[in-house]
């Protein structure tokens, strides 16, 4: 869309019914020149119509203080955030003897689901109002870390994961990044640090700690859920919107934040709808925001442990804490397997990846690369690198590309000057100090080996069921893919009085979706098919019950 469309977008004026039609949410509040509405970092902030005067967006990431905004009569104010529950980034300040009416962040959830027409227009205007933020020269959180460093690059992965607008300075690179640590009163040996404006947030921070700080964990607020769904990708998103959709109280819980392998992929070029692809991150942040606006919760990083089966309730125990819940959907999906390579544990994050992504690429942008597998995976990955590094090579230990990659990708790996197919190959060593910098191949066929100066391996070789967790009341194949429908019907667990639903797995009310269960087809599209059918499924449960 272009700029100027945009912001016709994201900033429309609203009309005297949909005035009308808030107003009878709102509270009214009056305020005085230079007063706050809210402040950058506030949660659970209002929206807000503005009756009389003007109201200012501000922000203030870089120090600076910036103007990004105007509200004035019958404009409205408020962002995604208002939606997913998250801190807000920027600041409202009113100009002049001001009057608004504020309505609370679940009122508006509830006024899209009720209102759709008005709930468009003002999701569409969140929506659009992110996009120009983030496409200014917003700077968001700042990550002041080394590249060299392994707490940097999960602080940067995680933050971009869950679509947080930040900013990495690179210590190791940027010339006034002294001066900016002494302005916090940091030193070097402090990073990497999490700053926002002049102020300093977090040092070092755990992953938990920048969930907390971002407003991805929130405490869950129902005693018992009707659906408790374990995963965030595709299929566990699919249910999601569905479920929440449809009335169910629904949550979903992820081990490390939702998208799952899809979210990894730079672009997803055979999904339904998006003829010029979409990024797998994109696909789901759009999914995770549709869920919430019907009313779905989400919990990460929230790894679940552990099940316990009441007579027609499941507990759910992730980090110490539980939920219970009629129903659970296991959509766990799968996680990549690892190379076996001497050194490689010491480089993971500092050279091994298993996503090939912007925060990827910024660590070995014009250098030669590595990526391993066969698959479609590692052809995207290819193709994404390939555009901004000097050359890719692909490791095969196989001997023919096609036999396992669609022809999109291996008509255009062949057809590219800066991408070399390296048949019956394998990494036979890693090498480096602090970080990898380079790898030797070895040739299976003929042992001869070689070297290539590389800081960056991608690996894309398979993946493997994530059930260690479940108990055994859940039957699984010996390779750990979950069973479900016919294939459990004879289970010793199944104790009910009529035959599984497709998707139910050895215990009545538990069902599977996505590439965690046996037989699955592992695709987008069809974990997304199943995470919307298994909602059907729950729905049947529910009234036989
Ligand atoms: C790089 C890459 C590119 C791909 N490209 C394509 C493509 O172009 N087209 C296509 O159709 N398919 C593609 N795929 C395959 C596709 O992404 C998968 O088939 C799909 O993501 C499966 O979805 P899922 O929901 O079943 O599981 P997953 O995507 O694996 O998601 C499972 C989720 O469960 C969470 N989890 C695991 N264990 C726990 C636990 N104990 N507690 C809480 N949470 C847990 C994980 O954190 C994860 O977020 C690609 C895969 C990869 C890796």
């Amino acid at each position: 869309m272009a700029d100027q469309d945009l912001h016709k977008v994201a900033f429309p004026t609203l009309d005297d019914v949909q005035v009308a039609t808030l107003a009878k949410f709102g509270t009214r509040r009056a305020l005085r020149d230079g007063e706050h509405l809210f402040k950058a970092g506030d949660r659970e902030y209002k929206f807000f119509v503005v009756e009389r005067g003007a109201v200012e967006i501000v922000e203030h990431s870089s120090g600076e203080t910036k103007k990004v905004a105007l509200h004035e009569r019958h404009a409205f104010g408020g962002d995604v955030s208002l939606v997913t529950g998250r801190p807000a980034l920027i600041s409202a300040v009113a100009r002049g003897d001001t009057e608004v009416f504020e309505i609370a962040p679940n009122d508006i959830r509830r006024i899209m689901g009720e209102r759709p027409a008005l709930g468009e227009l003002l999701l569409r205007a969140f929506i659009a109002r992110r996009e120009l933020l983030v496409a200014s020269d917003f700077q968001g959180l700042r990550v002041l870390g080394a590249g060299s460093s392994r707490d940097t690059f999960r602080i940067r992965d995680f933050l971009a994961r869950n679509q947080v607008p930040f900013t990495w300075i690179d210590v190791d690179h940027d010339p006034q990044v002294g001066a900016l640590l002494q302005s916090f009163g940091l030193t070097e040996a402090d990073t990497p640090v999490v700053v926002f404006g002049s102020e300093p947030l977090l040092r070092n921070p755990s992953t938990r700690a920048l969930a907390d700080l971002i407003g991805v964990r929130r405490p869950l607020t129902q005693r018992v859920y009707d659906l408790v769904i374990v995963g965030g990708g595709p299929a566990g998103l699919a249910a999601a919107v569905y479920a929440s959709s449809e009335g169910l109280a629904t949550v979903v819980i992820d081990a490390t934040s939702p998208g799952g392998q899809a979210g990894t992929s730079s672009k997803i070029e055979n999904y339904l709808g998006f003829p010029t692809g979409i990024s797998g991150a994109d696909l789901a942040n759009r999914a995770i925001l549709q869920a919430q606006k019907f009313g779905a919760q989400f919990s990460s990083p929230s790894q679940v442990a552990r099940l316990e089966f009441e007579k027609d309730k499941t507990l759910v125990w992730f980090d110490g804490e539980h939920v219970s819940t009629r129903c659970l959907l296991i959509a766990t999906g799968a996680e990549y397997r690892k190379l076996d390579v001497p050194k490689r544990e010491q480089f993971e994050g500092l050279g091994v990846y298993y996503a090939a992504t912007q925060t990827e690429l910024q660590l070995c942008r014009g250098s030669e690369v590595i990526v391993v597998g066969g698959g479609n995976s590692a052809g995207q990955a290819v193709m994404f690198l390939s555009e901004e590094t000097r050359r890719v090579f692909l490791l095969l230990r196989g001997g023919d590309l096609r036999k396992s990659m669609s022809s999109y990708l291996t008509d255009r790996i062949e057809g590219a000057d800066n991408i070399e197919v390296l048949v019956d190959a394998e990494i036979c060593r890693m090498l480096g100090d602090q970080r990898l910098e380079a790898v030797e191949i070895k040739n299976l066929r003929t042992g001869e080996t070689r070297t290539v100066q590389a800081p960056a391996v991608f690996t894309f070789i398979g993946a493997i069921p994530c059930t260690n967790w479940l108990p055994a009341e859940i039957e699984t194949d010996p390779n750990g893919f979950v069973k479900t429908g016919r294939l459990v019907s004879a289970s010793p667990y199944w104790t009910a009085d009529r035959e599984p639903f497709f998707l139910e797995t050895s215990r009545p009310g538990v069902f599977a979706a996505g590439d965690v269960r046996l037989g699955s087809t592992k695709r987008v599209a069809s974990a997304v098919g199943e995470g919307a059918m298994a909602v059907q499924f729950v729905h049947e449960y529910l009234r036989v019950m």
